[in-house]
């Protein structure tokens, strides 16, 4: 096994420069716990930015610091001040950051600084190229490093990447907004495994994928030409017990050993024992809620009045991205709004807000932990919110009540909690009415579910799970029962092939000779396919059909003057060496005047989709509509059609964007099955792309040739990526 290689914008060890020497100080932040178990030892590198820009590095200490890093399994990215400020406070703090947050007029979009962000994403790139083997893993942490994984990818087409997102994925109606979101979204597909916190930034992005790229999803795969690429959700959990332990050996601290913040929490507890400490905690950023969490608290004391000198709100922002403009006025806005709130309610004995505006050790948010009766976390949107869930871990009596905002990640997880929408001030008063009136047993309940939940899936066990799903994705190849047709299984296939004494090729047109168009009659055969069907056919001992779904004249246009042996309408019609079309089936189409009005009602409401009528079948096409909204009708369209035609020898084929109604009796795989009946072959070979191929695939006998092109599920033996290979591979036929 090869070492991982984990990446993300900051390293987790923090360089200190004092008199002309470094250290290189570890960082105990979430992400640098949780990675503990993947970066271990000397099989694993962490690359990321210092902290330092190039000029704040003298140039003596750069092999020093070179050398501190590496005692800790680090490498350095190097980046100027004007990288930091274009890529770092620039594009990912101006422009992602707002709109993955939902604050679309926050966001800036900048050339200037989107061009920074690819110059940096590719230095970024380079310093893993030049670390890694073909066999290692790679995992690139969050979203100022979008375009890393394609950037890598396509220098290393083996190597197993994987993406994680730390914030939000947002719907496709805002992502869209974006002026490089194809640029994002293909920089992504580079990886192997994209993960996201909750099922619904897995379920933005991936509409996205659909609607602005226009890719093949299913389920949670996406089909790109020669690469399958699993999107999954793992909610990121936290050291918890850390956390528990902390607040367990807090308990039993001596007062007089106590900190300075938890003896003044002490006295006032002891001041006033009935009163409830509030407690909030996060950045000061916009999308954390502040302010409005503060006028939330105000509206909340006019409406119960009674609760004046008995709740003390204790708000703890940890100054953040100072340099951003809308954070100084973020800054500027809470520190007016404590003044007022404060000046409006304060008695000569009570303050109803304590605010701090700095970051706190961890012995002190311990302390603030323990000391709350209630935590109130209100972000308007948050990808996930760690602080809500070591909060709960601090609760060692399983007291304690967590009011949370709906827009966090964590809310998911936390449904014991009371969720709460952060622009409803009416549900936010009486959250809190109702949390400081809750009885202890309610408390105890809540508390023990969410405790139970948060210690078996913690920060190690989320690393952990991303790892492994990552290496069943590389795997998958591995198990999957249809192989890569590699030149070194096709050596063998040609042998016989050359040896055989009579061939029988059975091709599928649309997706295995021609590529797709949205207008079908468009995707006629070009010259270079013409040439190569030409040859293969005037081959000796060759019998070659095609096989296809399409309806007969378009066939008998393209193909007839050719003299090409075809099946068309997946199998009621026959041509052999130029003569016209005779039914190899026998079948009525009565059916089609009862099924036409219910296809046109569904052609109605859905905008682009359209009725192709073929002799014997009704196909209903979708390729044009939105791909989320012709899914959806697509699905409508078949509930409906199952019932219609429950007593009739009918079935519903789902092909490729194309939803087609036909007789029981007639598929690919009884016609070719009859074709080869009807001689006496020994190679036989059949390559297809979509469901309708499946049936040539499971009817023809065992020692058949079958190929599917794309890495969809398949009864197929052996795979091709594209087109262009199925050409490739027929070229080898002729010579
Ligand atoms: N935190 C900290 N110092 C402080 C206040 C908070 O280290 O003074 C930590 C807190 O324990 C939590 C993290 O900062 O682990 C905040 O994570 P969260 O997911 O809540 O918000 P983010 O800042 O990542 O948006």
């Amino acid at each position: 096994m090869g070492k991982t290689i984990i990446i993300s914008n900051r390293l987790p060890v923090q360089l200190q420069i004092s008199n002309g020497s470094i250290t290189a100080v570890p960082s105990v932040g979430g992400l640098a716990t949780g990675m503990k178990s993947v970066h271990k030892g000397g099989d694993s590198l962490w690359i990321g930015w210092s902290g330092l820009t190039d000029e704040e590095i003298p140039n003596e200490l750069v092999k020093d610091i070179d050398k501190a890093l590496a005692a800790h399994g680090a490498a350095k990215v190097n980046l100027s001040d004007k990288e930091v400020e274009g890529f770092y406070y620039g594009f990912s703090n101006r422009t992602i950051w707002p709109l993955f947050h939902y604050f679309l007029e926050y966001s800036e979009f900048e050339l200037e600084s989107w061009n920074t962000y690819k110059t940096v994403n590719q230095k970024f790139a380079d310093a893993i190229l030049e670390h890694a083997d073909n066999n290692d893993t790679i995992w690139v942490h969050d979203y100022q490093l979008m375009l890393v994984p394609q950037m890598v990818r396509q220098k290393r087409l083996d190597i197993s990447i994987g993406f994680f997102l730390h914030i939000p994925f947002p719907s496709f109606e805002i992502f869209r907004t974006l002026p490089w979101r194809k640029e994002i979204l293909e920089g992504l597909l580079g990886a192997d495994l994209i993960g996201f916190h909750i099922y619904d930034y897995e379920r933005h992005f991936l509409s996205s994928v659909r609607r602005l790229l226009g890719l093949e999803v299913s389920f949670n795969e996406i089909y790109l030409e020669n690469r399958v690429i699993k999107v999954d959700s793992f909610p990121m959990g936290i050291d918890y017990k850390k956390f528990h332990d902390a607040a367990k050996v807090h308990e039993n601290t001596d007062s007089n050993q106590q900190s300075e913040l938890q003896q003044r929490l002490n006295q006032h507890k002891k001041n006033d024992p009935e009163a409830k400490f509030l407690l909030s905690i996060d950045r000061l950023d916009y999308s954390k809620g502040i302010a409005k969490r503060l006028n939330a608290f105000e509206y909340f004391l006019n409406k119960y009045p009674q609760y004046k000198e008995k709740v003390r709100l204790v708000i703890l922002a940890v100054p953040s991205r100072s340099n951003v403009p809308q954070y100084q006025l973020l800054k500027k806005e809470v520190d007016e709004l404590v003044g007022r709130i404060n000046g409006e309610f304060s008695t000569v004995s009570w303050t109803p807000i304590w605010y701090f505006y700095r970051s706190m050790p961890f012995e002190n948010l311990i302390d603030l932990y323990t000391s709350s009766d209630i935590a109130w976390l209100t972000p308007l949107r948050d990808g996930m919110n760690l602080v809500a869930k070591e909060y709960i871990a601090t609760r060692t009596h399983k007291t304690g009540v967590l009011i949370l905002s709906e827009m966090a990640g964590s809310a998911n997880e936390m449904n014991e909690a009371l969720l709460i929408n952060p622009n409803n001030f009416e549900q936010i008063a009486d959250a809190l009415n109702e949390a400081i009136n809750m009885p202890i047993e309610e408390q105890k309940a809540r508390n023990e579910v969410l405790q139970r939940r948060l210690e078996r899936y913690n920060v190690e066990k989320w690393a952990n799970s991303f790892m492994n799903s990552l290496q069943a994705q590389k795997n998958r190849e591995a198990y999957n029962i249809s192989k890569k047709l590699t030149d070194s299984l096709l050596a063998p296939i040609l042998k016989k092939f050359e040896k055989a004494q009579k061939r029988l090729l059975f091709l599928d047109y649309d997706g295995t000779l021609a590529g797709f168009h949205v207008d079908p009659k468009k995707a006629s055969p070009d010259e270079d396919l013409y040439r190569l069907l030409d040859e293969l056919s005037q081959q000796k001992n060759m019998e070659l059909f095609l096989v296809s779904g399409r309806d007969k004249d378009t066939f008998e246009d393209w193909f007839l003057h050719k003299k090409y042996n075809m099946i068309v309408e997946h199998g009621v019609w026959i041509s052999r060496k130029g003569e016209k079309f005779r039914m190899l089936e026998n079948i009525k189409n009565d059916w089609m005047e009862n099924i036409r009005p219910v296809l046109e009602s569904f052609v109605d409401r859905t905008p682009g989709s359209f009725i192709e009528e073929k002799n014997y079948s009704l196909a209903w096409h979708y390729r044009k509509t939105d791909p989320d909204f012709g899914n959806l009708r697509a699905s409508e369209l078949n509930t409906v059609l199952t019932s219609l035609i429950a007593n009739d020898d009918l079935s519903v084929l789902n092909g490729n964007k194309v939803m087609e109604i036909k007789s029981s009796n007639v598929n690919k795989g009884r016609a070719t099955a009859r074709v080869l009946g009807e001689g006496d072959y020994d190679f036989v070979f059949a390559i297809g792309d979509d469901w309708t191929d499946e049936f040539m695939f499971q009817e023809l006998p065992d020692e058949t040739v079958t190929v599917k092109v794309g890495r969809q599920k398949t009864q197929a033996r052996y795979f091709l990526d594209s087109i262009g290979e199925v050409r490739g591979l027929l070229q080898k036929f002729v010579e």
